[in-house]
């Protein structure tokens, strides 16, 4: 019997853990822990446990498939790859759109931007995380010039106080939540500020249940209440901020008093001021936040009031503080610093600066895409559905924008509008059922690669079994493309690090990262610019990444949810995930033991609501919104604030999104999920 045990990083969520891939025979069988691993010292969510069962499903794509007429028909790599290049050929750049991917590998994230940019000459490509953290990257870049959790994941339990705030930590980031759990058994304060009270809920000292988009108000009273007690860090503001005169003239008025944050969040005034107490003097407070926090319209505007607070107070740059933005999926911060976006190249370096673009257009030694911002993925999805012809044709890789974009009856309009689309995936998705072109691609436990976790780690994966039928690895399939295309010098690579050699190269907070350095349990936080470096766990110790060093309060006031109920749409829909699932289920669905769990989805309201609707619990409903309308179960919960309801989005068969509101963050292009209108009615009701 040929048993081996491969370590490799979880392709679920930001947190980064590492196990072992049990194989036997070629099969992987299991997961084993990696004790030595320190983001998650051999432990694992139930996702990790199971994060095997997918890989060998038999759901797998193992061939190219060419759509014929409203069929697929089985094709050979050369097929695919000369149909896709003749046309792809047919398009001008600004017809053509790439979409990148928070599931694959940094080497893979960095061939796609290459791809678009030295290939088709296009500068739209950009991926996911425009819609789950592009506020962040946008405000904590404003704040301090750098968009990224400033601490380590370790850091977290050594905090005094914790507020969480639109994060269901303890079912989303779950080995996240037990540094939280660490820091409250040394005696830390957890606060939680949330509509719904979840597992995460359960264990804080304090929860302040709110209406969803009442963020900046809430933030901005803690603000006043701080300062009103004189419980500011004035030797931290002085020194390392600036513009601290235009946030108090905001934040003392009036309308952020305790009295009137409380109507505008529903949080009792008595818990608001225990909560900026808590804050206030706490010696090391850390926040932590997710999607509740940036997918608004004022996605940006509430990281930017996370940033004001915990610079206020002086929490940053030690251990215990910071702003701990939870990315969400394995890959979005690698995605993101691959430069799988639309203005910027590896390392966040704007294209529209021409030394940047002449810097990559030596590396890559060809002529590239204009030196202007792209589409971003919720823009163009707009211009797919509202002015046909714009964009004709788009190559995609491993997003699934059918099942996880809101408004999907936007989405599918503006997908069929293309003259041609190409899926690269593991599955046949929602999406891919729409494609004239879908390729097989391996999924992780069958590649090598890197990529980096919420706290900035750059992590290994290793080639744990080979794919299955005719699939290849991603950046595979993306180098035999641009060679068909006519650039097989500039995509030349043999292996994945050969790739990595090259990011290191281009992109300085890589530059001193090899593979062999990250081939150590504890891998690398970027940046680390030398081969020398250590690595960076905390950012901004000594000074802000701005070039003078400071640190950037935002007076921002708060503005209401692009949409509030009214007589028509009385309740408010916000969404997420629960533990057993991940986003559209391509993977989680596909495993037996996670979806057994949690095999549909549900809609939350509140007892009183569902009463003066006469709705009953387990009661198959009608949820409907301006935008489209869904059947699904009621769950009458009191863990819902009144006048709330909450639908997970990773359910086809009731998918959340026919119903959120695409409005978007006017400066991340972020849509706002989190809250928009909604009625629930009694199944043949009016
Ligand atoms: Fe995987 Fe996240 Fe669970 Fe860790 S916490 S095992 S990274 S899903």
């Amino acid at each position: 019997m040929d048993v081996k045990y491969v370590p490799t990083t979880c392709p679920y969520c930001g947190t980064g853990c590492g196990f072992n891939l049990v194989v036997k025979d070629g099969k992987a069988v299991g997961v084993a822990p990696w004790h030595r691993n320190p983001v998650n010292d051999g432990k694992l969510c139930p996702k990790g446990n199971y994060a095997y069962e997918f890989i060998h499903s038999e759901d797998r794509l193992t061939k190219p498939l060419i759509r014929k007429g409203d069929q697929f028909v089985e094709a050979s790599w050369d097929e695919a790859y000369d149909l896709i290049s003749k046309t792809f050929k047919k398009y001008k750049p600004e017809e053509m759109a790439c979409l990148s991917s928070a599931r694959v590998s940094n080497e893979e994230n960095y061939l796609m931007q290459k791809f678009a940019r030295a290939v088709l000459k296009t500068p739209n490509v950009d991926h996911c995380a425009r819609l789950c953290h592009a506020s962040t990257v946008v405000g904590l870049a404003g704040a301090f010039g750098s968009g990224a959790m400033t601490q380590s994941i370790a850091d977290i339990a050594q905090a005094k106080t914790i507020l969480i705030i639109g994060s269901n930590t303890f079912e989303q980031h779950p080995l996240i939540g037990r540094r939280v759990m660490q820091a409250k058994m040394n005696g830390a304060k957890i606060i939680y500020a949330d509509p719904r009270l979840t597992a995460t809920g359960k264990q804080a000292d304090l929860y302040l249940p709110f209406y969803s988009g009442a963020d900046v108000a809430i933030l901005n009273g803690f603000m006043q209440q701080i300062i009103k007690n004189g419980w500011e860090n004035k030797e931290f503001i002085e020194k390392r901020t600036k513009d601290f005169d235009k946030l108090k003239a905001v934040v003392m008025q009036d309308k952020y008093s305790l009295a009137n944050v409380s109507k505008i969040s529903g949080i009792p005034e008595k818990d608001l001021a225990t909560a900026a107490e808590w804050i206030g003097k706490s010696s090391a407070n850390a926040i932590l936040y997710s999607m509740g926090i940036t997918q608004h319209t004022t996605g940006v505007d509430n990281v930017k009031s996370v940033a004001n607070i915990q610079m206020l107070t002086g929490n940053l740059g030690r251990p215990g503080t910071g702003v701990c933005a939870l990315r969400g999926q394995n890959n979005v911060q690698g995605a993101c610093d691959m430069g799988a976006l639309p203005n910027v190249y590896s390392g966040y370096q704007a294209v529209i600066v021409p030394e940047n673009k002449k810097k990559m257009t030596d590396a890559w030694g060809c002529e590239l895409a204009e030196g202007k911002v792209g589409y971003t993925v919720t823009d163009l999805i707009n211009v797919l559905a509202d002015k046909p012809g714009t964009v004709k044709c788009l190559y995609i890789m491993g997003e699934n924008p059918m099942l996880s974009d809101p408004d999907l009856h936007h989405v599918e309009k503006g997908l069929k509008n293309l003259e041609f689309l190409v899926v690269q995936d593991i599955f046949l998705s929602e999406t891919a059922e729409l494609a004239n072109v879908v390729l097989p691609a391996a999924c992780f436990a069958e590649k090598d690669g890197t990529q980096t976790s919420t706290e900035r780690r750059v992590q290994k994966w290793r080639k744990a079994v080979n794919p299955p039928g005719e699939a290849k690895a991603d950046w595979q399939i993306i180098s035999e493309l641009a060679a068909k295309m006519g650039f097989a010098k500039q995509f030349p690579y043999k292996s994945a690090e050969e790739i990595f050699t090259e990011v290191a190269k281009v992109t300085p907070s890589y530059g001193g990262m090899t593979y062999a350095r990250l081939e150590k349990p504890e891998a690398l936080h970027w940046p680390c610019p030398t081969a020398e470096h250590p690595g960076t766990p905390i950012l901004h110790k000594e000074k802000f990444a701005h070039p003078d060093g400071l640190g950037v309060f935002t007076p921002l006031e708060w503005k209401p949810a692009a949409e509030v109920p009214d007589k028509e749409y009385p309740l408010i829909l916000t969404t997420g995930r629960c533990i057993w699932q991940w986003h559209t289920g391509t993977m989680t669905r596909r495993s037996e033991s996670l979806e057994r769990e949690v095999p549909t989805g549900w809609v939350e309201i509140n007892p009183d609501d569902a009463a003066a609707l006469g709705i009953t619990d387990g009661e198959m409903v009608k949820a409907k919104t301006r935008r489209g309308e869904i059947e699904i179960t009621a769950k009458v919960t009191d863990g819902i604030k009144k006048g709330e309801t909450f639908i997970p989005f990773h359910y086809a068969e009731c998918a959340a999104n026919i119903l959120t509101n695409n409005a978007l963050d006017p400066v991340a292009k972020i849509p706002e999920y989190k809250a928009c209108a909604i009625r629930i009615e009694k199944l043949g009701g009016a």
